[in-house]
């Protein structure tokens, strides 16, 4: 496969048509009187004066006030914009979607539509901004590639990074670097203009941003650099109030950091708990759906907010069922689902006005508290959990488990039902339940695992991990484990230097556990072979779930065919494979296989984008073993198989004498999944590449390998 975005650009002309031009034209006009309407609009001069005398601002304002889509523009025509502006997204649905309405707003195209467009938007696996693009929204990983290579950023001019009170790990990888390149504390070489910042939140958080940036991090063990540390009562001066009318709301400081607040537009929520808690929140989800729809006028539309896809499908499905047996004077209901791993075309339909006589029904993970502005919203549905991502020290793993969440968090999901009228917000859980959820979100890089943070910081370039400006400092315990868990990837040597794979690993937008499959992958002569592996990891559920026994025979058959005793992995290879070579109706492949077309294009595309990686760093994928999807050779096997145990030797668990695995590194007892292939199989040894912990600790994702590999790649690292 070749890569498209040249040949893509080759055969697009230079100028827009005009007829395309004037159709995108009106559209920017017509968008213009939505966009002054916006809370942060009369804020505009003050921003950009802001940003005339400091390199640092700091801005909040509620979700909605237009942060993301006005910021960057309000920016662009400034003196020292002569670059391009990055604007950064914790997911790749807001980077999309922003862009396209970016462009939308500005009259532009975007990205791979055209070289000429100025809007574009970079995330994992889909690059879509050209040589024009004066905005680019991208994910936070990867600007922090775009660090890699670059480590003084100097295509740009201004780092918008948006979405702060999210802190994922990236986020505070990139505020660490972005603090060092702007107060000079590091030799930025390239950088010969200043570097402008702003950094946003929906939270008012502003007093630890502004220290941090002037270098008063509160776990800060060197000295603050070339920047004067603000005192308490040079910050008193700052004035940094919770609220303050719009007048008021922008604050100097003279020691190069600028605070604003925006108030948003927030009419009146009232909060409905459940009397008693319940286990079944997707049963009474339903309920109140019903209750909503057949009692509340119209408009009004509902949005749920669940913990991950397969809830949301859960509901999603129960809803359409329910929805077929009402009666015809009854307005219609239209589902939409919002998670991260939906693909772009159906989150865009998010965005498209409710047809007349139907009310909306929006079922979202997280990504609708703060990233993502649903309009039309009255209702807010809110179930009190989602998944987070937590290190389990026992297991010494990330694993990602269902959890309350925090108060902020609740705060943030109601005010959704409030942006465009009065609304309501139904809790799924009691008021008293509500007492016990912690005050705010922990941020990420105070419960995972830090080794990929680690990866990062070592290839841009850190040295003393131990001493980088972090706006929550992790524990000594967390950073050391990290190095350790590098150092038996051979990514770093004993010295703590990055090694000559560390450095490939780095360069791959994959954690440095399917990284170091990879670049093992590479020297065993089969990386064409697990990047199809991998491609089908990166997704989430190539197979769909099945719910009923009747459903379970239909396909013992044709899933059968699939299937590899050697386990999960070589199961994927055979799916993505035999998904490749079917030409005639891929979807038609699907649905006999039970298997998620969807989730099977997505595999397609990361399969295309890391064949392009890898060749670009001279990991050439060597052609398949023609006889692989069939009858792979034992030998070709086996070689996929030890590159996989030699990234995820510390997910691997052996057979003891009562039947049981117990973890090499760590003695604990894990039990192989319902949903693998080598569920309820006895082999010496497995790894495995998912660990999901409800009640028991369960391995996803199995593959059997031998007991004396498992002890050599042991061996190899330490
Ligand atoms: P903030 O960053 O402060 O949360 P945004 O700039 O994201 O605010 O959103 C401002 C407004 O633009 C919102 O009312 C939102 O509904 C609208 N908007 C944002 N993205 C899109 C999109 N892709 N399509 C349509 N409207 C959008």
């Amino acid at each position: 496969e070749t890569p498209s975005k040249p040949a893509l650009y080759q055969h697009t002309p230079k100028a827009i048509p005009s007829r395309i031009s004037g159709h995108l034209v009106k559209r920017r006009d017509d968008l213009l009187p939505q966009r002054k309407s916006l809370p942060i609009w009369p804020h505009a001069d003050s921003i950009r004066q802001a940003l005339k005398n400091n390199n640092v601002l700091v801005l909040t304002g509620e979700t909605g006030s237009g942060k993301s889509t006005q910021v960057p523009q309000f920016l662009l025509s400034e003196n020292w914009c002569k670059k391009c502006i990055a604007i950064t997204q914790p997911r790749r649905v807001a980077a999309i979607s922003l862009a396209r309405r970016v462009g939308e707003e500005m009259g532009s195209l975007v990205g791979s539509q055209s070289p000429a467009a100025k809007v574009g938007y970079s995330v994992r696996f889909d690059n879509s901004s050209g040589p024009n693009t004066k905005i680019k929204f991208l994910t936070e990983g990867m600007l922090l590639q775009e660090m890699l290579r670059d480590p003084s950023i100097s295509q740009y001019s201004a780092v918008i990074v948006d979405e702060v009170h999210e802190r994922s790990v990236n986020v505070d990888l990139i505020l660490g670097f972005l603090s060092n390149i702007v107060s000079g504390r590091e030799q930025s070489q390239g950088r010969k203009d200043p570097l402008k910042v702003v950094v946003m939140s929906a939270t008012a958080d502003v007093e630890a941003l502004v220290d941090f940036f002037a270098g008063e991090s509160k776990n800060e063990e060197t000295d603050g650099g070339n920047i004067k540390t603000i005192t308490t009562k040079d910050k008193k001066a700052l004035n940094v109030p919770a609220k303050s009318p719009p007048d008021q709301s922008l604050h100097l400081s003279k020691h190069g950091i600028s605070t604003c607040f925006v108030e948003g537009r927030q009419y009146p929520v009232k909060t409905i708990y459940l009397p008693e808690p319940t286990q079944d929140w997707i049963e009474t989800a339903l309920k109140i759906i019903f209750q909503i729809h057949y009692k509340e006028p119209l408009p009004g539309d509902i949005l749920v907010f669940l913990t991950g896809q397969d809830a949301i499908e859960s509901l999603e499905k129960l809803v359409n069922d329910y929805a077929e047996g009402m009666d015809k004077d009854v307005p219609k209901l239209l589902t939409l689902p919002l998670f991260a791993a939906l693909p772009q075309h159906a989150q865009q339909r998010i965005f498209t006005p409710t047809p007349p006589r139907t009310r909306k029904v929006i079922l979202a993970t997280n990504i609708a508290e703060t990233s993502v502005t649903v309009p039309g919203v009255r209702y807010v549905i809110d179930c009190g959990k989602s998944k987070i991502k937590q290190f389990r020290n026992r297991l010494g793993l990330d694993s990602l488990l269902v959890k309350p969440i925090s108060k902020s968090a609740a705060i943030q999901r109601k005010g959704r039902a409030g942006r465009e009228a009065a609304g309501r917000c139904y809790r799924l859980y009691t008021e008293e339940g509500y007492k016990y959820f912690e005050e705010r979100t922990v941020p990420e890089i105070l419960r995972c695992d830090l080794s990929h943070a680690i990866l990062t910081m070592k290839a841009r370039g850190v040295d003393d991990v131990l001493n980088f400006p972090f706006l929550d400092r992790p524990p000594r315990e967390a950073l050391e484990k990290a190095l350790l868990q590098l150092l038996t990837l051979n990514a770093v040597t004993e010295t703590s230097a990055i090694s000559e794979t560390g450095t490939k690993m780095a360069k791959l937008p994959l954690t440095p556990t399917l990284g170091r499959v990879i670049v093992e992958a590479a020297t065993r002569d089969c990386l064409i072979d697990v990047i199809d592996i991998i491609s089908a990891l990166s997704v989430e559920n190539v197979f769909l779930n099945l719910v009923t026994e009747e459903k379970k025979e239909e396909a013992a058959a044709t899933r059968g065919e699939l299937y590899k005793r050697e386990g999960d992995h070589m199961t994927l290879l055979t799916t993505v494979q035999r998904f490749a070579e079917e030409v005639s109706d891929r979807k038609a492949w699907c649905e006999r296989h039970f298997v998620s077309h969807r989730a099977m294009r997505n595999v397609m595309d990361i399969r295309k984008q890391l064949r392009q990686q890898c060749n670009q760093l001279s990991l050439v994928p060597l052609s398949s073993d023609p006889t692989v999807s069939t009858t792979p050779s034992e030998a070709h096997t086996n070689a996929i198989l030890q590159s996989l145990l030699r990234g995820f030797i510390s997910n691997t668990a052996r057979l003891m004498p009562d039947k049981s695995y117990r973890t090499v590194m760590g003695n604990q007892t894990v039990s192989i999944h319902p949903s693998s292939v080598l569920f309820g199989k006895k082999v010496e040894a497995i790894l495995f590449s998912e660990f999901v912990f409800t009640g028991k600790a369960w391995a996803r994702g199995v593959s059997a390998v031998q007991s004396d590999w498992v002890q050599t790649v042991i061996q190899e690292s330490m």
